[in-house]
């Protein structure tokens, strides 16, 4: 297979999104064809001998989109759903995101398809630790430096930084970011990206001089960005009045008991048997009279289909890609103010950055210092955003892209065509 025909829905979004933000920017059609398609992409089997015995065969992936930047920076995901083009869309926006908040970092990304709720501790250990030996000639501190994303956590992103280090023959907590404190990781990663949707739709209230104390918000997904961001909108005052996940959703108009729904997410693993608020569908939860609404599970979940019929006033995107092309054009035409992805997100990869600053320095920052360092960053970056949003007429997404994309071409243009 060749790096460029990772198609996928998802993929087809994200290099339409680029077209229409490169052709806004006039960019040189040399650059903007290879920005397209990824650097390089990796296929890997993942034998994994199975509690059972037997040894089943997953499939993993690694792509790196571009590393103009700096080392190629990403998540690993595990979900049935992956595939090459799922992988590669999620690298593309890796590369902007990085780009967007002025990281050194390039954009990469990687994944199983499996679905990890069905799997043992050990199947999970043993299935992390063979896909990083497949692809650990392709990974490295100044290389690409994986992070967790959705499916993976702070325990999977320990065994990738075990089995690179047993490799090595010593430690190196730098190859990957998100890991435990007591091995490296930093304060405030596992929080970094719920927090920093809320540090954004803390701006986007204030630009639109809305009072969030007075307001409600809908979260989808409640895994590690939207329990966080429930959480944190939570405790500014804001009522959270629908919540779902994988399992289901449930909504309560006079406000969900947040720490209550963590307590039960903490002891199942999901939301299942949660006796909070009143069941409805996932569909429904999107469409729920709202102030804020954050989606913070998988892609494309907004569309042409539910987009006329979303009632928030500010879409604070947790998920990479969680809104389609079409969708955009019609929230557009309904005046919601959407906070991209690439921007609303990004304080994940923000501190991963730290954290790996961190590790490479062996000193490590107080919490406040991480926060208030990526409040600095964020900040800085929506109003960045904003501003190219209102001088070139665009949406707030085409502007982030916008940012983005226009530092890597130059950056591209700076260093040229290696012959
Ligand atoms: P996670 O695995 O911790 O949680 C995902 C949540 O989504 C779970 O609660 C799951 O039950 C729920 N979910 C799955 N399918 C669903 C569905 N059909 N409807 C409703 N809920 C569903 O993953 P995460 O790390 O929180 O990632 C969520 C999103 O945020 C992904 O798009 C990911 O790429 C993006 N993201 C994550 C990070 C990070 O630091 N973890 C950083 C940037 C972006």
């Amino acid at each position: 297979m060749s790096v460029d025909e990772p198609r996928s829905a998802a993929m087809e979004m994200a290099v339409e999104q680029f077209d229409a933000a490169a052709t806004k920017l006039g960019i040189d059609p040399n650059v903007a064809a290879r920005l397209r398609r990824p650097d390089r992409a990796l296929i890997v089997s993942v034998p994994t001998r199975m509690d059972d015995g037997h040894v089943r065969v997953f499939t993993g992936y690694r792509v790196q989109h571009n590393d103009v930047l700096g080392p190629f920076k990403g998540g690993v995901r595990y979900h049935p759903a992956v595939t090459l083009g799922e992988v590669s869309a999620l690298a593309m926006w890796m590369t902007w995101k990085c780009s967007l908040v002025g990281l050194p970092l390039g954009g990469a990304k990687g994944g199983i398809t499996c679905d990890p709720s069905t799997l043992s501790r050990n199947e999970l250990q043993s299935m992390t630790r063979r896909f990083t030996a497949e692809i650990i000639n392709f990974i490295g501190p100044e290389v690409d430096v994986p992070a967790p994303d959705m499916g993976t956590n702070e325990q999977v992103m320990a065994w990738i930084m075990d089995t690179y280090s047993q490799h090595k023959g010593h430690a190196v907590p730098e190859i990957v970011t998100g890991k435990p404190v007591a091995i490296g990781g930093t304060l405030g990663r596992r929080e970094a990206t719920g927090r920093g949707v809320v540090y954004m739709t803390i701006e986007a209230a204030k630009h639109l001089q809305i009072d969030l104390t007075q307001c409600t918000a809908v979260v989808q997904g409640f895994g590690n960005v939207g329990s966080v961001a429930a959480k944190e909108l939570a405790k500014i005052g804001i009522k959270i009045i629908g919540i779902s996940d994988r399992t289901g959703a449930f909504v309560n108009p006079r406000g969900l008991p947040i720490d209550k729904l963590l307590e039960v997410a903490d002891k199942n693993h999901s939301l299942e048997g949660c006796p909070y608020g009143d069941r409805i569908s996932n569909q429904e939860l999107l469409e729920l009279k709202c102030d804020v609404l954050v989606p913070a599970a998988l892609e494309m979940q907004i569309n042409e289909v539910n987009a006329p019929r979303l009632q928030c006033r500010i879409l604070a995107e947790g998920a990479n890609g969680p809104t389609t092309p079409q969708a955009d054009a019609i929230l557009r035409g309904k005046g919601v103010f959407l906070i991209p992805d690439i921007l609303a997100n990004a304080g994940g990869v923000v501190v991963s950055y730290f954290e790996w600053v961190q590790d490479l320095q062996n000193f490590f920052w107080t919490e406040d210092e991480v926060n208030s360092k990526l409040r600095d960053v964020l900040v800085k970056a929506f109003h960045q955003v904003l501003e190219m949003s209102q001088k070139q007429s665009v949406d707030m997404r085409q502007a982030a892209l916008m940012i983005g994309i226009d530092r890597v071409t130059r950056a591209m243009l700076w260093r040229g065509l290696y012959a």
